[in-house]
């Protein structure tokens, strides 16, 4: 029997009642166990007093292909280090560099890499104008192929705005919902600026699709000039299209997000749409962005959700984004410290923020593949 390794003492994130309860973590080779099937007698001890431990978190928007796109940003950068054991590839591969895709990032990676597949067959790698020519677009019989062979594809990605869609309007999500209803895959859509219109995008999407951007600060988003949702966006959430924060450059707006806090109560997910453009500022990290939405005054509770729970439902990852003995050892720890400091949205609006979260360890499949000594 291989060792175990306990977490002691740690605030551990329950998915199912989204509380924190202090208990002990137990890990035997790759896997999480319960305490009965632990070896307690010569256990590896990790004393995690005063840190919280979670399903490792899961960021639904990234770009990591560094080596075939000029935004690209190393993996385990966004990964592991930043206390992030499974990130999502938000379309920069598409059909024709996923084998590239696959020999250079999500093997060497020790972070889990998934793909959301971009419905153009270049994906971001020869520009960002991919949806232009509908002759770029995989078929049916492309994505069903490459599906049979490919395992960490877990959605599909299409970018609704003009400067990527330019005369073809809709037409491309038209193309996407075809794709997703064959292959039962989720479409994430990219919102931004018209046309497409928000109003036409949304009506195509269906439970379990997802928006990403979806609190931007650029005219004609989910909430009118009033700060409610509009018809479109409310029967979006209504039928289970799950919102996501993809803070991005250009895609995250405290106003937004403040205004949606105020009115509703719909649960949606974190993401960092981080690239190497803007892991400095304004992005940072998950955990950066997470801060920043504890600021405007959501709790940590329901912030581990957005990168755990919700994005494993989003996903239907069976491994990640719980605790579960019998899953696969995947487990974030975490700080929250107070530490004052001004951080900005993708609008240059600056927010004094007085805690930060901040990583501390990282458990990928078992094992410590980070640890922080900053705190
Ligand atoms: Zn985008
Ligand atoms: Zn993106």
């Amino acid at each position: 029997m291989s060792e175990t390794t306990i977490l002691k003492n740690g605030w551990v994130f329950d998915i199912d009642t989204e509380t924190f309860v202090k208990k002990d973590v137990y890990i035997v080779g790759g896997n999480l166990v319960s305490m009965v099937e632990a070896d307690v007698a010569n256990p590896v001890e990790i004393d995690v007093e005063g840190s919280y431990v979670a399903p490792g978190f899961i960021d639904m928007h990234v770009h990591v292909f560094e080596t075939k796109t000029t935004l690209g940003i190393n993996a385990d950068r966004v990964g592991i280090e930043q206390g992030v054991t499974t990130i999502v590839d938000a379309g920069s591969s598409g059909l024709e560099d996923f084998q590239d895709f696959k020999q250079m990032i999500i093997q060497p990676s020790q972070t889990e890499v998934l793909s959301f597949l971009n419905i153009s067959k270049q994906g971001l790698c020869k520009g960002l104008s991919e949806l232009a020519d509908m002759n770029d677009l995989m078929s049916v019989q492309e994505l069903t192929e490459i599906l049979a062979k490919e395992k960490n594809i877990v959605g599909l990605k299409a970018r609704m705005s003009a400067s990527v869609v330019k005369d073809n309007g809709i037409k491309p999500l038209e193309h996407a919902r075809k794709l997703a209803d064959e292959s039962n895959l989720p479409i994430m859509v990219h919102i931004g600026n018209a046309p497409p219109e928000i109003t036409e995008v949304l009506p195509l999407l269906k439970k379990g699709d997802i928006v990403t951007h979806a609190f931007h600060g650029k005219k004609g988003g989910i909430l009118n000039n009033k700060g409610k949702l509009i018809q479109e966006a409310h029967e979006a959430i209504e039928r289970g299209v799950l919102f996501d924060v993809g803070h991005g450059t250009s895609s995250f707006s405290y106003q937004t997000m403040k205004a949606f806090k105020e009115n509703y109560h719909y649960p949606f997910s974190t993401s960092t749409d981080i690239y190497i453009g803007n892991y400095d500022k304004p992005v940072g990290s998950l955990m950066t962005t997470m801060s920043k939405l504890l600021a405007i005054g959501y709790c940590l509770e329901e912030l581990v959700a957005s990168v755990t729970s919700r994005p494993k439902q989003a996903l239907g990852l069976a491994e990640q984004g719980s605790l579960e003995p019998g899953t696969r050892a995947d487990v974030t720890v975490f700080k929250v410290v107070e530490q004052r400091q001004t951080l900005i949205d993708s609008q240059g609006e600056g927010m004094i923020v007085d805690r930060m979260i901040v990583p501390q360890l990282t458990i990928r499949d078992g094992k410590v593949v980070f640890e922080s000594n900053e705190y």
